[in-house]
């Protein structure tokens, strides 16, 4: 069967394809330009194809790769700026996540009849954040930030995934005689070895930077705080994503994908202890209490079947892959 997948030149995406690959599919990676294609395929040894999606926001981006693309079975679209930092929150964060999950769909709909499922990649941003949640968060919740309210740069990534997978459901109730259904994966902060080359020493993607800098010795004096209260390893997060084309159980559901909270303290302290030549650029590890916050991640367990790498195992690939990425 074959995949049509989005972000794949990103971290989340790569690691998709790379299981996709192991498990037979067909893969056509819509990417931004020539050059990013050719650099995907090569990495994956010419077992995946491309097509050219220059502007995701634009009206019918993704007709042409639909349309010329054969038959596909399954969309993935992990597509999305994860990025902090930002001069102009629409163009460079909001639209892209909305608009681009909105074009994806049209399409799809318009122009690949062979389609039965889409997934899309959310986040934990999408509920967290719904105070009915009361601290204890399920796939029933939604985070309740407005589009005025992801305006504020400390909201933005968060707005733009809830956006995102809100417009996503929105077209699917919209468009009840659909020929595919949507799933939709909300992973917390996702942690995991680089599986693409990096284009400079300093660059890593977003969720795995703290580690990488805790690695590279910028963080001596103290443990830095948990940007986001829950993690899990980027290879459950990868096969979720499999699964979900896979199993008709999982169509028109969302999935939180959670390992468990977490303190850096804890990650920091298995750094320290399975990696013995960091401790001269490691912080002193304190006792600090975890988040009193709780994800429910049975769904994934029960209907995906996904059984959770461990944080001591996810600490130990991440760390080895970044100490190899750093020269260390
Ligand atoms: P990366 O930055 O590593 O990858 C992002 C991917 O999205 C890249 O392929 C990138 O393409 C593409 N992309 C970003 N902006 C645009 C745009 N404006 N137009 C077209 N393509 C774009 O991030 P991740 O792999 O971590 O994120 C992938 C997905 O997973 C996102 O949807 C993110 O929100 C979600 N997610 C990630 C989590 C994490 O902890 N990593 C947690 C929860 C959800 P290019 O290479 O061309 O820039």
């Amino acid at each position: 069967s074959k995949v049509l997948i989005t972000g794949g030149t990103g971290f989340v995406g790569s690691h998709i394809i790379q299981q996709l690959i192991d498990q037979g599919y067909e893969v056509l990676a819509a990417v931004r330009s020539q050059e990013k294609g050719k650099e995907l395929c090569s990495h994956f040894n010419e077992k995946v194809s491309f097509g050219i999606v220059e502007d995701i926001t634009a009206p019918g981006s993704f007709d042409n790769i639909c349309k010329n693309g054969g038959t596909i079975d399954y969309v993935i679209h992990s597509a999305s700026p994860f990025v902090y930092g930002h001069s102009d929150p629409e163009k460079e964060i909001l639209q892209p996540a909305i608009q681009g999950s909105l074009e994806i769909l049209r399409s799809v709909m318009k122009w690949a009849p062979s389609v039965k499922q889409v997934v899309l990649t959310s986040s934990l941003a999408s509920m967290i954040g719904d105070a009915s949640a009361q601290g204890v968060f399920k796939e029933t919740h939604w985070n309740p930030i407005t589009y005025e309210q992801s305006l504020q740069p400390e909201n933005t990534y968060i707005g733009s995934k809830k956006l995102a997978e809100k417009k996503a459901w929105e077209f699917m109730s919209e468009n009840p005689g659909a020929h595919f259904s949507l799933t939709t994966i909300n992973p917390g902060l996702i942690f995991g070895p680089l599986i693409l080359p990096v284009s400079s020493e300093e660059s890593v993607n977003t969720s795995n930077q703290l580690l990488d800098e805790l690695v590279r010795g910028q963080h001596t004096d103290k443990v830095p705080d948990a940007p986001v209260p829950a993690w899990v390893d980027i290879r459950d997060v990868a096969l979720a994503h499999v699964r979900a084309i896979q199993f008709e159980a999982a169509r028109d559901h969302r999935f939180i994908l959670v390992n468990d909270i977490y303190t850096m303290d804890e990650v920091v302290e298995i750094m320290r202890r399975q990696f013995p030549i960091l401790r001269g650029r490691l912080p002193e590890p304190q006792e600090t209490p975890r988040a009193p916050i709780q994800f429910e991640s049975s769904k994934s367990q029960k209907i995906l079947g996904i059984k959770y790498h461990s944080l001591e195992d996810c600490v130990v690939t991440t760390t080895k892959s970044l100490m190899k990425k750093n020269g260390i």
